[in-house]
């Protein structure tokens, strides 16, 4: 393997980890996660393999140039996108990459982003998948949360998995950045599940976790009436608060 082994071994772990039974973030082939090599390749899930459990064995290297340059098109078809993510396979032949893996490309790319994980949480889903979804998840809840979450998630509507999706994503990611400054750390995806980047694998499962955490207090709150939700000003101060930034500084550090 000519990869560099250190990123992959990272992201094996942050994989392991997602898929562990008891989170109920992912199960069978859900989710699918990356990691960035360098500026020219990333390592992807292979289709069909299981988070729980993976071993280096189920990742693809990518090249992100033929990826990236597809979703400058309208629309691919089934046969263009297989086409695409084989042209963009540098190693191990023979497996499949992630039908996200645009998606993956996208968020690593131009998101800023050194590890990304895309899960099915149970929490987060019973929420994305009612009517009320998109107006139960415009605030911030609690502290804790504007540390792990960011101020705001990327919300995109329902797009078909894939090409498609993927085209989606770098549409909201472009328009919350000249929004915000930032790149999101939290992606929402109405009817299917979260996208947590991040720049260290620790910051991706705290920030999984936390917006998990957060979708179960969400769904509480809803029932008892209806959220309260921390007034923007005060999101805003703590995202920018000095001892938030050394507590943020030390959880990624641990
Ligand atoms: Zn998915």
């Amino acid at each position: 393997m000519f990869g560099d082994n250190g990123v992959l071994q990272e992201l094996v772990a942050m994989s392991q980890e997602l898929g562990r039974p008891e989170h109920q973030y992912v199960i069978l082939g859900e989710g699918n996660t990356s990691a960035r090599v360098d500026g020219g390749s990333f390592w992807v899930k292979a289709s069909g393999y299981s988070l729980a459990g993976i071993e280096p064995g189920g990742f693809v290297r990518l090249s992100f140039q033929p990826l990236l340059e597809a979703l400058e098109r309208p629309a691919l078809s089934d046969d263009d996108v297989s086409r695409v993510l084989q042209e963009a396979t540098l190693e191990p032949e023979g497996l499949r990459p992630s039908v996200e893996s645009f998606l993956h490309a996208v968020a690593l790319a131009e998101g800023e982003a050194c590890f990304v994980a895309h899960t099915h949480p149970t929490a987060v889903n019973r929420v994305l998948c009612s009517i009320r979804a998109r107006e139960l998840v415009q605030g911030r809840l609690f502290p804790d949360e504007v540390v792990s979450c960011g101020c705001a998630s990327l919300y995109l509507e329902y797009e078909d998995p894939g090409f498609a999706l993927a085209r989606q994503f770098r549409q909201g990611l472009a328009a919350y950045r000249q929004e915000n400054g930032v790149s999101p750390k939290v992606v929402l995806i109405e009817n299917h599940g979260l996208i947590a980047l991040g720049s260290t694998v620790r910051e991706v499962l705290a920030t999984t976790a936390m917006a998990v955490k957060a979708f179960e207090i969400l769904w509480g709150a809803a029932v008892l009436g209806g959220p309260r939700y921390l007034p923007e000003q005060e999101v805003k101060r703590i995202n920018s608060r000095l001892d938030e930034h050394y507590r943020r500084g030390l959880l990624h550090a641990r």
